[in-house]
């Protein structure tokens, strides 16, 4: 419960108070993150060369009277074991004996921290702390516990120590453990209906069971969170002003403007301005998608539309797909793919080589992609392939005018959509593109890449291999829309 409480709190309140038939059937793709995570347990805890208690089989009372005999009597390692308290039940994948007690700990078959790059070493993920917390505030209860030292071990054999004494940030005074207390009072309140839950449309809500349930109810409710960028802090912000975006959209701005200043705490004033163009947009206000500049893109002979595939879980990036066109002749289009027949690093290398040597081959030509994803990739890739490309080379060549990231450099700083999105896929189908598969999403793509791995059937992989080429074509189908898009001035009203 606390767990889902922090990716979305209406996701706790449904669960619990709301009809089950009306969710989404379960998408593959969530069954194979279940599936990978238990794989991934069984894969570490086969690993541990150390004895240890397995309680996996066995579930509820039983599994929590073993757990506690094995607590008591001191056993070195219990895994997947149940501790509870009058209120509170966790199941640890691990209990592992300290000196002077028991700490306990989670495997995940993702990375330990968030944030984690060449300039930051990452920070804890808020809903594992919150997880381990629970786990560690039992143990306390119980007696057992050695410290507030939880562990989380990651896809990467790392074994992070979760310091639930420290504060959440660097600029936070709240730590991990005070952010626990207070949203266990709020989980609490929640069962009890004393707290009300809305929905918010995020990035969230497409793995959600709920998510069909939800944006029905936010297109009836008219939420403001269906505008592009405006999530739920900031909802939650401007409500008590206003609820709807049809209202919002309907007011002047100035409305909202004291004294040069927006009248929502932590929203400036050019973030107001486009948020209330967009909700014009939204309500029929003001009709069709404009540029609020005219913009030049370079003229170059070959232009590639850039679009990777990538397992995030696994850290693999298994295609990298470009459709070329020379001279904007629509009869010179073709797709070229570079893709991983194995998930070996001596693949994922090759492709990566290749796809380079193919840009290469074809530079100076100007190169399209969508939002900092690719580029991120790219990046990891230089850094864990460094003999045949350098990071310097790489950084050279996104640095290029050339080199265009069509949704940070042009779509979000220049145009405005009547979509609740800005995704390539909203746009791209309001510009009347359509995908050839029937539910095409890049998390389906990693659950087909996993058939493929398993099964060889070259149908999972043209399956694969269409879908990124429509992404590649969805982003020459929105640079065209862009280019043909009419000019309007920055004011909304
Ligand atoms: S669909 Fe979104 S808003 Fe609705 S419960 Fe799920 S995560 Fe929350």
């Amino acid at each position: 419960m606390l767990y889902n409480y922090i990716q979305c709190p209406h996701r706790l309140y449904l669960d619990l108070f709301e009809d089950p038939a009306k969710r989404n059937p379960e998408s593959s793709f969530v069954r194979l993150l279940w599936e990978r995570g238990i794989d991934f347990e069984e894969q570490v805890v086969a690993k541990l060369g150390i004895p240890f208690l397995d309680l996996s089989t066995l579930s509820g009372t039983e599994k929590e009277i073993k757990t506690k005999e094995a607590l008591r009597r001191g056993a070195a390692l219990i895994y997947n074991g149940r501790i509870s308290t009058d209120h509170l039940v966790g199941e640890p994948d691990f209990l592992l004996k300290r000196k002077d007690g028991y700490i306990a700990g989670d495997i995940k078959s993702g990375a330990a921290l968030e944030g984690e790059n060449s300039e930051s070493e990452g920070k804890p993920k808020k809903h594992y702390a919150i997880q381990l917390s629970l786990y560690t505030d039992i143990l306390e209860q119980l007696d057992y516990s050695s410290s507030r030292t939880p562990l989380i071990h990651d896809i990467k054999g790392r074994d992070i120590v979760y310091d639930l004494s420290q504060p959440k940030g660097k600029n936070e005074k709240t730590t991990w453990w005070e952010e626990y207390l207070k949203t266990l009072v709020e989980v609490k309140q929640l069962l009890k209906k004393e707290i009300i839950t809305t929905p918010a449309n995020g990035t969230i809500c497409k793995l959600c069971h709920w998510r069909s349930y939800c944006f029905k109810n936010l297109i009836n409710s008219k939420d403001l969170t269906l505008i592009p960028e405006l999530g739920r802090r900031k909802r939650d912000t401007m409500q008590k002003q206003v609820s709807k975006f049809s209202d919002f959209a309907h007011k002047p701005i100035s409305d909202f403007i004291q004294d040069k200043k927006t009248v929502f705490s932590g929203i400036g004033l050019p973030t107001l301005e486009k948020l209330h163009a967009r909700a014009r947009l939204l309500a029929g206000i003001d009709k069709g998608a404009y540029t609020r500049k005219k913009i030049k893109f370079p003229k170059t002979g070959i232009e590639l539309f850039f679009d990777i595939e990538t397992d995030p879980m696994r850290d693999f990036c298994y295609l990298h797909g470009f459709v070329e066109r020379q001279q904007r002749n629509p009869a010179t289009e073709r797709y070229v793919a570079f893709f991983a027949d194995e998930l070996t690093e001596k693949e994922e290398e090759r492709i990566f080589i290749d796809a380079w040597h193919y840009i290469k081959q074809h530079f100076p030509c100007t190169v399209y992609y969508y939002s900092h994803y690719e580029k991120t990739i790219w990046k990891k890739l230089g850094a864990k392939y460094p003999e045949l490309i350098s990071l310097a080379e790489l950084e050279t060549f996104f640095n290029s005018p050339l080199v265009i990231d069509l949704y940070n450099d042009v779509v979000r700083k220049y145009t405005e959509w009547p979509t609740y999105s800005y995704s390539v896929k909203d746009l791209a189908q309001y510009l009347g593109f359509r995908w050839r598969d029937e539910s095409p999403s890049g998390a389906e793509s990693i659950e087909w890449y996993h058939r493929w791995l398993e099964f060889k059937n070259p149908e999972i992989k043209e399956r694969i291999l269409q879908y990124n080429e429509d992404d590649c074509r969805a982003m020459m189908v929105l640079l065209e829309g862009i280019q043909s898009l009419p000019l309007k001035a920055q004011k909304s009203n």
